[in-house]
């Protein structure tokens, strides 16, 4: 068999070889099992009698509705039991058996994708929705020939395999932390998607947008995830296996070597120090934010506690996961941001309204002032927390000074509470916003008198500046963390900040890519916060080079006019720099 390769975003950098797992919630799971010879006709017989009864159930729910409904509404079943009846369908699959002496349900299933494939490539919109009908039969025949209790489960997955899904929700990607899994495929998304950003956290390559990945990938094919490229290779050949093999030791060669940078300053050659601290999904990554040398946690998303449980977290359990944090990294300081829910993150505890268009809609700061019980609760355990060690906190998502007055009214509410209850608390507490909206950076010189420090979220900043959604792989390719309008946003932020004294940080995925932190380094930033893994490769580049030259580059490329024109500039200044 040939090796096929898919193209789709890369979200997380590495090389993953091993077997696929499909992961469908309510789907099934269909090993790939072998039949002996002499099995054959009775698989056959059992397929056959599978699509039978799939018939019959069709049929039956035909005429149900028809009596309840009416005919029209019942026409739909006629194109199930069409497809049901199709002799390639029936033809393919007996072959298949035959031929590859596999179990009916594998093949079934991965000749039914040919079909849903086939359909979505459709140019008739009605045809190509048909691709779900399609889908769901293949759910019906499934139920015949496969046992219900191999229906899928998030908690039953097995160690060591690249998971595959159509789509990975935030919650679902964090739910993996514990278990050993070797890498992310999705059909949907984008390189900031949080999804993608949990895969980083993970430590396992991940490439999402990849569009029908769940089509053409069958249970426990071997890939391999190429998460730098964003290349995904089914069925390698062996030349192909080999070669990304020799690829892998060289990265962990090279991540080797940046071991012995983990206790040295970030400074550039002429003496600039730039803080470089990480961002924290779960309290549980406290060791590895560690291990990586950081100064500290510039973005603590605290959503994750709020996620994968029916209940909201109490003050308590807020307060002990804080204090734990904040104590785990003391000296070093603790940046948690407050509740940033919406956009495409969701939670099982709190009804969101699902907006339209969610990233435009009640997210973040705008859910917690509509709802002060749940903001209050949060901010009662950050204050409890702030003796622990050096905590801050920040606002996300601010898009202007009515907004943050309005936080730090609660705040300030929150604070006479405790005082009340002589409750101790860190009176010092630095509080802080993100700017991560145009209308901030807009307004960020009245927005930095009265915010102790800004943290630029370029994730959302990026998006909502180039009206580009971070999830949707149809419009990555327009997401350019380069274009000088976002450019002009960042520069603007830090002089603002600047100039009102105050400390700038950044915390989107920007930060971690070496190219990119060489041209904020340039611009001004104080401080880069990123993903564990890639303080290191982002460290050595500071380590290479001189402001001066970084402020020179960053100077050049603002003058240029295309996020390419940008990123091709930058690349070639930072070459001359780094080290091979
Ligand atoms: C950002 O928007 O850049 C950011 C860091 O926050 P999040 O990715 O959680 O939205
Ligand atoms: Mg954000």
């Amino acid at each position: 068999m040939s090796e096929i390769v898919l193209k789709g975003v890369p979200a997380a950098p590495g090389i993953a070889y091993g077997p696929s797992f499909i992961l469908d919630k309510g789907e099934f799971i269909v090993p790939k099992r072998a039949i002996a010879h002499s099995e054959i006709n009775s698989e056959i017989a059992r397929f056959e009698e599978a699509v039978n009864n799939a018939r019959h159930e069709i049929q039956a729910l035909k005429t149900k509705i028809t009596k309840d409904m009416g005919v029209a509404h019942a026409k739909i079943f006629d194109a199930h039991l069409l497809v049901l009846q199709d002799a390639t369908l029936i033809d393919e699959v007996t072959a298949g058996i035959k031929k590859n002496k596999l179990a009916a349900e594998y093949i079934f299933v991965k000749i039914i994708k040919k079909f849903v494939e086939a359909f979505t490539k459709l140019p008739d919109e009605y045809l190509r929705e048909r691709a779900a009908d399609v889908s769901d039969i293949s759910r019906r025949v499934l139920k015949y020939l496969m046992d219900e209790s191999k229906l899928h489960d998030l908690d039953s997955l097995q160690d060591d395999l690249i998971v595959v899904a159509h789509e990975l929700s935030p919650s679902d990607a964090v739910s993996m932390y514990n278990k050993k899994i070797k890498g992310f495929l999705t059909d949907i998304g984008g390189r900031t998607s949080h999804t993608a950003i949990i895969a980083k956290s993970l430590g396992v390559p991940a490439v999402v947008g990849l569009k029908d990945a769940t089509l053409k990938i069958n249970n426990q094919d071997t890939v391999i995830v190429d998460g730098q490229k964003g290349l995904v290779i089914i069925d390698p050949s062996v030349e192909t296996r080999d070669q990304y093999i020799k690829e892998q030791h060289k990265i962990t060669a090279n991540l080797e070597k940046l071991d012995d940078l983990k206790n040295l300053p970030a400074q550039t050659l002429d003496g600039k120090s730039v803080c470089i601290v990480a961002n924290l999904e779960l309290a549980a990554e406290v060791p590895v934010v560690r291990k990586y040398g950081a100064e500290g946690v510039g973005l603590y998303r605290t959503e994750f506690l709020y996620m994968n449980r029916l209940d909201l977290p109490s003050e308590e359990e807020q307060y002990k996961a804080y204090s734990e944090v904040a104590r785990a990294m003391a000296p070093f300081p603790v940046t948690i941001r407050t509740l940033d829910l919406g956009g495409d993150k969701f939670i099982s505890s709190v009804q969101i309204p699902h907006d339209m268009t969610p990233f435009l809609g009640c997210r973040a700061i705008r859910f917690c002032l509509e709802r002060p019980d749940i903001f209050k609760t949060q901010l009662r355990a950050i204050l409890r927390a702030s003796v622990h060690g050096r905590i801050q906190m920040m606002y996300p998502m601010i898009c202007g000074l009515g907004e943050l007055r309005q936080a730090n009214g609660i705040l300030n509410e929150v604070k006479t509470a405790l005082r009340d209850e002589k409750v101790p608390f860190d009176k010092q507490m630095k509080v802080g916003i993100m700017i991560e909206v145009p209308s901030a950076v807009m307004t960020a010189e009245a927005l930095a008198r009265e915010s102790d420090f800004f943290s630029i979220g370029t994730n959302d900043l990026i998006q909502y500046t180039l009206a580009v959604d971070r999830v949707n792989e149809k419009t990555a390719h327009l997401y350019e963390p380069t274009h000088p309008a976002v450019l002009k946003m960042i520069q603007k932020t830090i002089d603002a900040g600047h100039n009102e004294g105050i400390h700038v940080a950044l915390c989107g995925e920007m930060a971690s890519d070496p190219l990119l932190a060489f041209l904020l380094v340039g611009m001004g930033i104080d401080e880069l916060s990123m993903s564990a893994a890639s303080i290191l490769g982002v460290k050595r580049m500071i380590r290479s080079v001189k402001l001066q030259d970084a402020q020179r580059t960053a100077y050049e490329a603002m003058q240029l006019f295309t996020g390419q024109e940008v990123e091709e500039y930058i690349d070639v200044q930072l070459r001359k720099f780094l080290p091979v």
